[in-house]
């Protein structure tokens, strides 16, 4: 019997077609030296080149129904370790090592909180490859422009995303209703920005900034009851205008008026 797709986890599986598989291979690049968090492996196509390629891969799986045909199709697999539970719930310090890689064709329904719980282990991975909605890809990894939200921010205090190709609805069984997007988070080993400012006081600033994208940033920071005369002031020494919005503004500035507003 051929196994129901649920829409409620998301499941839209990829099936060994037009290569897509092999091109995430490619560029996420695992290596005999590598562990792998995979999360949500379905039937396991992306799974099966993960273990080829690296020292171990570690599934997270929701779906019961699923487990059987994992454990059987894998059962010769010395490197394939399976944990069945929510990804958001399971505790991923009970099995990651450091340098671990995220490789996976993730449930859509809970992109932010998974980009944000991996995040949240830098000190354990150090490159995230993920398959998301293509709209949420490109907002990810804008570098300017209205795209940019609160998880954009998020993503290059701790990383650097990047925008690496387009897989179109039809190469999964079932077809979602949008093309999907293939991307790269890789985090900072120096920790560039967390040096510099506290996670705390930065996201404080931003999304208060972000609160509300029709209006501008004074409106905007002045949801943190600081006076407007202080916020003009503020932007006026960073040279950024009064009507700006905040998805024109770079990290670089943003940690820069935070300080600002820190001190004064
Ligand atoms: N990796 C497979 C592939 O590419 O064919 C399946 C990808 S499918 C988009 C998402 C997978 O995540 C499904 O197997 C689904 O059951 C699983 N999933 C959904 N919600 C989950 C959760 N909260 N925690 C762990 N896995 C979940």
């Amino acid at each position: 019997m051929s196994f129901k797709h649920k829409k409620k986890y998301g499941q839209n599986f990829l099936t060994d077609q037009n290569n897509v598989l092999d091109k995430i291979i490619e560029v996420s690049n695992p290596n005999k030296n590598e562990e792998i968090l995979e999360i949500g492996p379905g039937e396991g196509a992306l799974t099966e080149l993960l273990l080829k390629k690296s020292k171990k891969v570690n599934c997270v799986e929701i779906d019961t129904d699923l487990e059987k045909i994992l454990r059987k199709k894998f059962k010769n697999e010395k490197n394939f370790n399976l944990i069945m539970g929510d990804i958001l719930e399971v505790d991923l310090n009970k099995f990651l090592v450091p340098n671990t890689k995220v490789i996976a064709n993730i449930p859509y329904y809970i992109t932010s909180p998974i980009i944000n719980k991996l995040i949240s282990h830098r000190d354990k991975i150090n490159e995230i490859y993920l398959m998301v909605q293509k709209e949420v890809g490109e907002r990810v990894c804008a570098t300017s422009g209205k795209e940019r939200s609160v998880l954009t921010l998020a993503v290059e205090f701790f990383g650097k995303g990047e925008y690496l190709f387009t897989i179109p609805k039809e190469f999964f069984t079932p077809p979602p209703k949008i093309d999907s997007g293939f991307i790269s988070i890789k985090l900072h080993q120096d920790r560039k920005y967390e040096k510099q400012i506290s996670e705390k006081v930065f996201f404080k600033y931003v999304k208060a900034a972000f609160s509300n994208k029709r209006k501008n940033i004074v409106n905007n920071l002045s949801t943190l009851k600081i006076p407007k005369d202080l916020i003009k002031e503020n932007l006026e020494i960073l040279g950024i205008a009064p009507n700006e919005r905040a998805e024109n503004i770079t990290i670089d500035k943003f940690i820069e008026l935070a300080k600002l507003f820190e001190t004064k």
